[in-house]
């Protein structure tokens, strides 16, 4: 019924350890800055002086920490604050509710973030790898493999700056404050599990430690690494998981998203259940429209079979095509029928909206080649 490539993947192959960028203040819990701090023949109170001024007041230029000696300024922002993201390109869609930052780290590789302005929250969608090693073939960047891991700070500097741009207003439409984070930009957040869950750390933990978002704002969506969801539901940390199904069976799974090779729709749904029964929380269950692929009412049914009763949501996208893919977008009228058929089943089902798509910032476009 379907051509896709079969695409084999191992989700523990290790990053490239090559190429980490250096050490930063967002790295560290607060008694860890505190350490760095001595360490670098500083009081241990410089740790949350600087702590506040790029959590707490989103400043990460030494200039302006005019609480600190002018002498040690330049030394302790250096140490503490090197730079990990250059911003190569920034651009604004949506009438200014949109925009998307193009990044190169410090090894050159690229990374992209979004931040999407509503009428009463702010959300910045993350990346949490350079690249991607899961193989999804209707995902951009899927089809360039993974290039490595991002830091702890790469992935929480991502969310600061941002939240800089909201704060002074950019985001036409909302309030200045960030209020979500969603890693579904770049990467598969559970493969760098401890980076991304020390991120999520520092993003809730309040200022000057962290970035004090809620935990209930906070969405980590996962191609199904079964170990992985697991895990992460034995910390207590109860954000919302996010599980890329995409099919309802098998015989599809295995194309669309190759990890399905390894665990099963049965084995992802029941570790997600786990899960939402750990965290009472809700796990959303995105399901990308692909016209002819995915889309037929056998398949709604199938869903709504497997998800009536549980602590679920299904997020519709329709598909952004990738440059070059031979697939599309499901016609509105199938997609109405798919979402009559999930609802009629008793799941409570939306459709994503398709933010950021002129600046190909919506989901699956974030293929961050430079000038393409
Ligand atoms: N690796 C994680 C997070 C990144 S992608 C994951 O797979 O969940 C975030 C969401 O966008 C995922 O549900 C992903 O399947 C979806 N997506 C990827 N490419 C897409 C495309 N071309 N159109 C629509 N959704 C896409």
């Amino acid at each position: 019924m379907t051509n896709l490539p079969l695409t084999p993947v191992n989700p523990d192959a290790p990053a490239r350890r090559a190429a980490m960028p250096p050490r930063h203040l967002a790295d560290f819990d607060l008694a860890g800055r505190q350490a760095l701090a001595e360490e670098l023949g500083e009081p241990r109170f410089r740790a949350r002086q600087v702590s506040t001024h790029y959590f707490g007041r989103l400043v990460r230029d030494p200039e302006q920490m005019t609480d600190l000696p002018s002498a040690t300024r330049e030394k302790l922002a250096g140490q503490l604050l090197p730079t990990l993201l250059t911003p190569v390109r920034e651009l604004a869609c949506d009438d200014g509710a949109t925009h998307k930052a193009l990044w190169r780290l410090h090894d050159g590789s690229l990374v992209e973030s979004v931040l999407m302005g509503y009428p009463d929250r702010v959300t910045v969608c993350l990346s949490s790898q350079a690249g991607c090693g899961m193989a999804c073939p209707f995902c951009a960047t899927g089809q360039a493999g993974l290039t490595r891991n991002l830091s702890t700070a790469e992935i929480v500097d991502q969310a600061v700056y941002l939240a800089g741009v909201a704060a002074s207003g950019a985001v036409a439409g909302s309030p200045p404050r960030l209020s979500r984070v969603v890693f579904m930009g770049m990467g598969e957040p559970l493969a760098n599990y401890n980076r991304v869950v020390a991120a999520i750390r520092r993003l809730v933990a309040p200022a000057p430690e962290g970035l004090g978002l809620s935990q209930r704002h906070i969405t980590v969506s996962t191609v199904g690494l079964v170990p992985a969801i697991r895990r992460l539901a034995s910390e207590d940390l109860p954000v919302t998981l996010a599980l890329s199904l995409h099919a309802p069976d098998d015989e599809l799974r295995d194309e669309l998203v190759p990890v399905n090779q390894r665990w099963k729709v049965s084995e992802v749904l029941e570790a997600a259940w786990e899960y939402a029964a750990h965290t009472r929380r809700r796990v959303s269950i995105e399901y990308a429209m692909i016209k002819d692929v995915n889309d037929q009412p056998w398949r709604a049914d199938l869903l709504g079979r497997l998800l009536a009763g549980r602590l679920a949501h299904v997020n519709l996208i329709p598909l952004n095509p990738t440059p070059g893919s031979r697939w599309d977008a499901s016609p509105k009228p199938v997609e109405r029928e798919f979402v009559r058929r999930l609802r009629a089943a008793g799941v409570s089902t939306t459709v994503r909206d398709t933010r950021g798509r002129e600046i190909d910032g919506a989901c699956g476009q974030l293929a961050a080649a430079e000038g393409q």
